[in-house]
């Protein structure tokens, strides 16, 4: 049978599992029901499964003599959100929600192992990893630091995520970065309060934290390339309480988003400089804190070229090659830090209207789910058959 054929037929019962995991989503490392559901299918197609990777991850293994083996990964946790799309398959959770289509990406990947379980590839592995925690936790991180390539030693591994904005069932993905790097910061300033009317006795640390927000913008304009790109926003400013009353110290909060490895390294050591440096000038003292988060994802170029291949064969449209990266951040980042392997994105339809990823109007679109499996059944014959 003809691979689209057999897809085809499957399609019912692919929305039917999309739109159960849509009403019961669970938030990071809390994905119990979701990752039982994942293992119980698995086992059903007859795969070797083992969960409890990284807290609630699940693999599931083909195996086929002694080729290869190589990684498909889908993320399987929803957000906190309360949804507004008065769905009749709409959450069940209070408070949470499948705003970013994991819910669709687990089912595609159930749906490929399916496929390829009746369709095997003659020689070589397929691990159909699920990840926990996609938004924020790390699952990612948690799966690779529980031996996740060791357990599983996949020679490449790839990733999809849906995509809002693209049309229905188009694709894109090129070499290089594609997700950026996502990191927190903090900084303490800390002055001397005084009375409002006499700031001369005391030192501003309001005054001082205007100089330093404007010194590290400075840091994007200035330092880091016009071709490069890179983000700094304070997101949070909090000091004072009423009104006559300079208070004793400012902290700043946000996040810096980097495409380089290198841009990175440079944006934390001029923030933390400047910081230093400008309190000093002010008589302040700075308390600066840097939390390196997410990795930026960044695809290694033939495995780019195997994911836009494989595109190429399936989907309709062209495969778009030159789409610029996203300053939003992806776990998948750890899987790629240790394998070579692409990230690639699955247009979503329109995303106007709400019809954005964590938007409470969102929803996963179900007429890409026989296209993204499509993508997974002929990505793993066309690695295992290299
Ligand atoms: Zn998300
Ligand atoms: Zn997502």
């Amino acid at each position: 049978m003809e691979i689209k054929q057999r897809i085809d037929s499957l399609t019912p019962e692919l929305v039917g599992w999309r739109h159960h995991l849509h009403a019961r989503p669970e938030l990071a490392f809390e994905e119990k029901e979701t990752a039982a559901f994942i293992a119980a299918k698995l086992r059903e197609f007859g795969l070797e499964v083992k969960e409890g990777i990284g807290g609630t991850g699940v693999v599931g293994v083909l195996r086929r003599g002694n080729g290869p083996m190589v990684g498909l990964r889908a993320d399987i946790d929803a957000l906190p959100i309360v949804e507004a799309t008065g769905l009749s398959y709409a959450s069940q959770m209070e408070g949470k929600m499948h705003a970013c289509g994991h819910d669709g990406h687990t089912t595609m990947l159930l749906g490929a192992a399916r496929v390829l379980s009746e369709m095997p590839p003659e020689n070589g592995s397929i691990a159909f990893i699920f990840q926990p925690a996609e938004e924020n936790e790390g699952g990612g991180k948690a799966m690779v630091e529980d031996g996740l390539f060791r357990d599983f030693p996949a020679s490449s591994v790839y990733g999809m995520h849906n995509w809002p904005g693209l049309p229905a069932g188009q694709f894109a993905v090129h070499a290089g970065p594609v997700m950026a790097a996502f990191d927190t910061f903090e900084v303490i300033v800390e002055g001397q309060g005084s009375h409002g009317a006499m700031p001369h006795q005391g030192i501003d640390p309001i005054a001082v934290s205007m100089q330093l927000y404007q010194a590290w913008q400075l840091i994007v304009s200035r330092s880091v390339s016009p071709t490069d790109a890179a983000v700094i926003s304070v997101t949070q400013i909090h000091a004072g309480d009423t009104w006559n009353v300079v208070p004793n110290a400012v902290t700043l909060r946000g996040t810096v988003r980097t495409l380089r490895p290198e841009t990175r390294d440079m944006i934390e050591q001029r923030m933390r400089e400047r910081a230093e440096h400008i309190c000093r000038a002010f008589g302040a003292k700075a308390h600066f804190h840097y939390l390196r988060r997410y990795p930026a994802t960044i695809n290694t170029a033939a495995e780019a070229e195997t994911a836009r291949l494989t595109a190429a064969d399936t989907g309709d449209a062209a495969v778009l090659t030159e789409l610029a990266p996203s300053m939003a951040s992806e776990d998948f980042s750890y899987m790629l830090h240790e394998k070579p392997g692409a990230y690639i994105w699955l247009g979503n339809g329109p995303a106007e209207d709400g019809h954005n990823l964590h938007s409470p109007r969102y929803d996963f679109n179900d007429a890409v789910l026989p296209t993204g499996v499509e993508y997974w059944v002929r990505l793993a014959h066309r690695v295992l058959s290299a």
